[in-house]
């Protein structure tokens, strides 16, 4: 029953596919991939596709990739004529524009356009293909700004967005619309994924596109290797955010490609979460800073709290292993080694 489910199209299937899935059929033990898959992963040189390629390549699986040069994924034909020549078993798509608030406020344009351009393709390309399974990744960001903490998968469109990434979010939420809807039309088994803030190997260490943590290793990093007596933060050190090695999302990504198979989108977090002067502590401890950590009230907080509820994807079996301040040290190694001493290099890519 499940296996027929899973991949026959047509209107008869929408029966299985819709939210009446049962908690059995959703946690399903059955493996969704053949062990010796073929899975196309879109944007494999970005912080996450470079992850999930390195953990399925380990686990066996034989990754096909292709640069931006080699494939513009906004181009829809040339992206279904890939796909369609190689036929792969599954895609994870891990291409977008990304960037923080900054360049998501300087140029909204690009962020709705390329992402529901992107999305459009490979989606749609996959599906021409026959390709059978499909991951798109998302943000947590697609919720609104004032949602129940831990946001629960519910919480989508409940309310305003946050309006500094509203284009992204709008381009995210219809991607995962797009999945739910070739689900219910043809019985696609694809599905989306919501992580939280990630962090690691890879990530953008660039001053003026990088995330909060990224941007807090090397403000510290710098500090220390100058004798600076203090660090100044924006705002007043207590919002909480949640921080998950992008391993743990490569593992649970592939999680997702074996085992899950339902409309709703999967939130992917540690479940927990600190205040950034916590982090902060962390950050300054693993780069050797030994100085004064201040914070400028006068610059906004943000919103308060911003935490996943993880449970759906608990509820598969699926933990995450690396511990913040583990995690926090290896990226700061792996910067160390790639790029700190060539500022040229700053977001340096795999
Ligand atoms: P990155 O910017 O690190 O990587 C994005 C990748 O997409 C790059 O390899 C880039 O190629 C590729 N790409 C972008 N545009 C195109 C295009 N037109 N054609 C082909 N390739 C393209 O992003 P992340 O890895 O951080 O993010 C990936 C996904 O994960 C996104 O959907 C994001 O929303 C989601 N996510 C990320 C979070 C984070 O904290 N980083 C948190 C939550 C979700 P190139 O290398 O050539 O630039």
């Amino acid at each position: 029953m499940w296996a027929d489910c899973v991949n026959r199209g047509g209107p008869g299937s929408q029966r299985c596919h819709n939210s009446g899935m049962t908690e059995h059929s959703t946690q399903s033990q059955a493996d969704l991939l053949p062990p010796d898959a073929r899975i196309f992963v879109a944007g494999h040189r970005g912080l996450v596709g470079s992850a999930v390629q390195r953990r399925l390549t380990a686990d066996g699986y034989q990754v096909l990739t292709r640069t931006r040069d080699q494939l513009d994924l906004r181009d829809a034909a040339a992206t279904a004529a890939y796909l369609r020549a190689e036929r792969p078993d599954a895609v994870v798509l891990a291409a977008a524009k990304v960037g923080g608030i900054l360049a998501n406020s300087s140029y909204p344009v690009q962020f709705l356009e390329d992402n529901l351009r992107i999305q459009l393709s490979v989606v749609a390309g996959a599906h021409q293909a026959d390709v059978r399974r499909l991951l798109l990744l998302g943000s947590s960001c697609i919720y609104p700004r004032l949602s129940p903490q831990p946001i629960p998968e519910s919480a989508l469109l409940t309310g305003p967005l946050e309006p500094t990434n509203e284009a992204y979010a709008i381009a995210k939420i219809a991607g995962i619309v797009q999945v739910q809807s070739y689900r219910r039309q043809y019985g696609a088994s694809y599905v989306s994924a919501m992580p939280t803030n990630l962090y690691g190997p890879g990530d953008n260490f660039d001053p003026l596109g990088s995330h909060v943590l990224p941007a807090l290793i090397r403000r510290f990093h710098e500090a220390a290797r100058d004798g600076l007596p203090e660090v100044l933060l924006w705002g007043s050190g207590s919002p909480r955010r949640e921080f998950l090695h992008v391993d743990d999302l490569a593992s649970a990504c592939e999680l997702l490609l074996r085992r899950y198979d339902d409309d709703v989108p999967v939130n992917v977090g540690c479940g927990a979460d600190l205040t950034i002067r916590e982090l902060a502590g962390i950050v300054a401890e693993v780069t050797g800073f030994t100085g004064e950590i201040g914070y400028d009230r006068s610059k906004p907080d943000g919103t308060p709290r911003k935490l996943l509820d993880v449970s759906r994807l608990t509820a598969l079996g699926w933990r995450p292993r690396i511990p913040l301040a583990e995690g926090v040290a290896a990226t700061y190694r792996w910067w160390l080694e790639h790029s700190a001493d060539h500022p040229a290099r700053d977001s340096v890519r795999r």
